[in-house]
């Protein structure tokens, strides 16, 4: 049996956990393939691409800032790589390239399976319009919640973001609305943070107002960079949760794409969490 190639590409790429994700998967799937990292000059994401198949890749995960420069390269979009114009992940099949995003269906498989909160019928706050939320708003609303509110500085990349949104929303019997984090009025059950706020130093992007008490809230970044929002949810009353969740939940979604094989994301989850600080 060969052994099959694949990797990361992102600029910064150092920090990925990714690697160390997929090889466990493999390992405990038996699956035969080897994951590596590759920085990738900006403006050089389609080349690194090219070279990657020309060596014999056969998929690679795509992470900032070239997740909407990876739809292009794509021959065939999944539907859910189409309404978010961003892919995580291609799949090389001869000269055939999918392009999928699993960034949504790893958020939501995150928060039913491994925090075993139900998103149906539930009011849910989005904060933030960039690539994260938009990869998650189609498996958000396909799971049925009463409501997304989507915040965001700039109000018109939300209003965008809904207006793409919309046939399904309506298909799916979900409110959508966008607004200015300082229109927040009220209290959600659910409440994710898919801002970069903190990288900044722009502090919790939404008022504390929106937490219910026991609220799930969820920051999409992981280690040092979510703590300040893990503590804001825990100092009022709600339930806390990184991304780390998601950030494995992606891959074992990206792993089925690639190999037709569920990996046991929870475990491995729970390993990769032991081996942190
Ligand atoms: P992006 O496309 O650059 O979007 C950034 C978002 O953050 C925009 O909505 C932006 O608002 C907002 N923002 C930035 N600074 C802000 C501030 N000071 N105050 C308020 N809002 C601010 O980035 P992205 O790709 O969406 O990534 C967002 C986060 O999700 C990143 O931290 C990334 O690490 C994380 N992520 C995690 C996973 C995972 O698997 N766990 C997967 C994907 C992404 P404007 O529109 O107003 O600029």
């Amino acid at each position: 049996m060969t052994t099959d190639l694949y990797c990361v590409m992102g600029n910064p790429v150092e920090h990925s956990k990714s690697p160390w994700i997929h090889a466990r998967f493999a390992q405990l799937t038996g699956q035969k393939l080897q994951y590596g990292k590759r920085l990738v000059p900006l403006g050089g994401f389609a080349q690194a691409v090219r070279e990657f198949r020309a060596e014999g890749g056969k998929g690679c995960n795509v992470t900032v800032p070239f997740k909407f420069e990876s739809p292009a390269l794509a021959t065939q979009l999944t539907p859910r790589a189409q309404l978010a114009q961003a892919s995580n992940t291609l799949r090389f099949d001869g000269d055939a390239v999918l392009g999928d995003n699993t960034d949504g269906v790893g958020l939501v498989n995150d928060i039913r399976g491994n925090a075993g909160v139900d998103l149906a019928g539930r009011d849910l706050l989005l904060a933030g319009a960039g690539g994260a939320a938009a990869g998650v708003l189609g498996p958000l609303i396909e799971v049925r919640p009463r409501r997304i509110v989507i915040a965001n500085r700039t109000l018109s990349r939300a209003v965008e973001l809904i207006e793409r949104h919309a046939a399904l929303a309506q298909q799916h019997g979900v409110e959508l609305a966008a607004i200015e984090p300082a229109q927040v009025r009220g209290a959600f059950d659910i409440v994710i943070n898919a801002t970069a706020s903190s990288l900044s130093g722009g502090g919790i992007p939404i008022p504390a107002t929106a937490l219910k008490p026991g609220a799930l809230a969820c920051d999409l970044m992981y280690g040092p960079a979510a703590q300040g929002f893990v503590d804001w949810a825990r100092e009022h009353g709600a339930t806390p949760r990184d991304g780390l969740g998601m950030l494995v939940e992606q891959a074992a979604e990206a792993f089925l794409v690639w190999r037709g094989v569920h990996p046991p994301a929870a475990q491995v989850l729970a390993e990769l969490r032991a081996t942190l600080p």
